[in-house]
């Protein structure tokens, strides 16, 4: 069985295709998001979802969050006992979408596609693919986030050709895509996008001012006080999702291990100092968009329809600003947390030949220009470091292109080609995805001819060939970064070690969840309260352990009543506030 995966930075959702069109698929908590969060309590157990959001808010060491900006990177976090890279950690959120579909669907599932921001590098994919790997699904295709959203658009729309401009401001990316949709054909015209620009920066932003109002820098109180920092992002997160349908909300502030001491300590903010706050973030919007309408050959008032897609796209000054830059009202008839998973489905339905979908089309561009460093002739001497483009950004892809280079020097017998993406003149101003040594080419005079051939697949992942003209010899590489020499033994030790994390039976996610939420929140009340929190904490633990699923049922529904009286300020998983057509 084939599912779509939209790996978010925040959230994450599965969806797969019916003859009805796509569904998404709950998780064992019944929500169709769950948070890209992973954590080990003290026992080193593992959580992933909104179990580990809470284990994150008590011990924000033991947890890891936003990890996807660090894909296809050399960085890696310590949780409990080993250390992970954003990759292994991924791929712990796949392997609990691949454990949610198995339950809901009651059948293997092996195989998906995932979704990136059009703006993930080559590195970044294949790391998407590889954390796949890992979490034992083979990934059939790699597709832009924005694009997928486009694909859930369209599917089933007729009428006028339209262009859209599908704005994607999720967790921790930004991507706007320019696409035109005709007769059941999604084509993408152009992309563009940052891949540090999201929802959390906003969220951030807002506890920097918090703290700051406090007399706390925000970089120092995280080494300094990481509880105390915890608990404001948490509170302003909370805040910020508050402010999207009123004016004004609280952040309580905790002392300085993160506990709620009384008389609580609180600042107010209101929707106007948020927006003035943010407003430079939102600002770095403004050039991707010029660009891919830029590159899309159009003007803005081209574009007929503008989609909204992730969950930052709730913020009324995101909307205001998209209306004012467009001039026209965005559409969100399809929710832009989950629209992204959706459009994912509707495209593992077009990998197994769903025979629903015969009649539609995709196509999707490269969003980098990728080439090679040459040198250049400068006056009388020559110089390195520059750029050569092969395929510019927003080609169409799958697409293979050759150039042909030759030698500087006589007598020289190799040539190293460095591959490249980016837009900038000088090579060090780009980044380098590989490099390469091509040997034998024969001796001779200066201007021995080697073709390089650059081929983008439709994942959006490149593959270089090199060819010496007179000898036919060929060098290929598949650009592998960071997973170069990865052999199929290596690969199955790493999906072994990974499964080996203990974690917990699917049927107990819904009680840890509890827990953890109960643990929290029993920080946060009054003596009072507490000691009836803790009694009825007490109880669960007991029945758990004896196994006793009628009391386990009751005293489950007791603490749900017991903690909602308690959570009005918490950040609800999925709002509801968003406008519909
Ligand atoms: P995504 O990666 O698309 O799931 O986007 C998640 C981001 O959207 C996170 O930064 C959330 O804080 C943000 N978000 C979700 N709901 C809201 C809301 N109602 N108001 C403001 N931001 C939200």
């Amino acid at each position: 069985m084939i599912i779509g995966i939209d790996l978010g930075t925040t959230f994450s959702a599965a969806a797969y295709m019916t003859s009805d069109g796509p569904r998404l698929i709950p998780n064992a908590l019944s929500e169709t998001l769950t948070p890209s969060v992973v954590g080990f309590d003290t026992d080193d157990a593992m959580f992933v979802g909104r179990a580990a959001k809470e284990l994150a808010v008590l011990q924000p060491d033991r947890c890891a969050s936003v990890f996807k900006r660090y894909m296809g990177s050399t960085w890696k976090v310590r949780l409990g006992k080993r250390e992970f890279t954003a990759e292994e950690l991924s791929s712990l959120i796949l392997r609990s979408l691949k454990e949610d579909a198995e339950a809901h669907l009651d059948t293997i599932v092996d195989r998906a596609v995932i979704t990136v921001p059009a703006y993930f590098n080559d590195n970044q994919r294949k790391a998407t693919i590889r954390a796949g790997q890992l979490a034992g699904l083979t990934v059939e295709r790699i597709i832009n986030e924005p694009t997928a959203a486009a694909i859930a658009y369209g599917l089933h729309e007729s009428g006028d050709e339209k262009v859209i401009a599908v704005f994607d401001l999720g967790g921790g990316t930004f991507d706007v895509s320019i696409v035109d949709l005709f007769d059941g054909a999604v084509e993408v015209r152009a992309s563009s996008g940052e891949a540090f620009l999201g929802g959390e920066d906003f969220t951030q932003t807002l506890a920097a001012r918090v703290l700051e109002s406090r007399g706390f820098v925000f970089e120092r109180a995280e080494l300094e006080t990481p509880a105390l920092v915890a608990r404001v992002m948490q509170q302003c997160e909370a805040a910020k999702r508050l402010l999207s349908r009123q004016d004004a909300a609280r952040v309580r502030i905790p002392n300085r291990d993160g506990q709620y001491v009384d008389p609580v300590d609180e600042v107010q903010i209101s929707r106007d100092e948020f927006t003035k706050w943010t407003e430079h973030i939102l600002a770095r919007v403004e050039l991707p968009i010029r660009r891919a309408i830029g590159d899309a050959k159009l003007n803005r008032t081209d574009i007929t329809e503008v989609i909204l897609v992730g969950g930052a796209t709730r913020m009324p000054t995101v909307v205001q600003r998209v209306t004012e830059i467009f001039q026209k009202e965005p559409r969100s008839r399809l929710n832009p947390d989950e629209v992204v998973a959706l459009g994912a489905a509707v495209q593992a339905g077009l990998v197994t030949r769903n025979s629903s979908l015969d009649d539609l089309v995709v196509t999707d561009v490269s969003p980098f220009t990728l080439g090679v460093e040459i040198s250049k002739q400068i006056g009388t001497e020559y110089r390195g470091g520059y750029f050569l483009p092969i395929i510019s950004r927003n080609t169409t892809i799958p697409v293979s292109r050759v150039q042909r280079l030759s030698t500087l020097h006589a007598n020289q017998t190799q040539l190293r080609v460095g591959v490249y993406q980016g837009e900038a003149r000088r090579t060090q101003d780009n980044l380098l995805l590989d490099d390469f040594v091509v040997q034998g080419i024969p001796r001779g005079p200066a201007g021995q001819e080697i073709d390089i051939r650059f081929t983008y697949d439709l994942n959006g992942v490149l593959e270089v060939e090199a060819t010496v003209v007179e000898t036919k010899r060929k060098v290929s590489v598949v650009i592998t970064k960071h997973a170069k020499g990865v052999s199929p033994a290596e690969i199955e030790r790493a999906v072994a070690a990974m499964e080996a994390l203990k974690t917990h039976p699917r049927e107990e996610t819904a009680n840890r969840f509890l827990i953890k939420r109960a643990e929290r929140m029993y920080q946060e009340l009054s003596v009072f309260h507490r000691d009836h929190l803790a009694e009825l904490l007490d109880g669960f633990e007991t029945v758990l352990d004896l196994q006793d699923r009628e009391a386990i049922d009751r005293y489950r529904s007791e603490m749900e009543i017991f903690l909602s009286q308690f959570e009005s300020q918490e950040p609800a998983g999925d709002d509801d506030d968003v406008a519909s057509e």
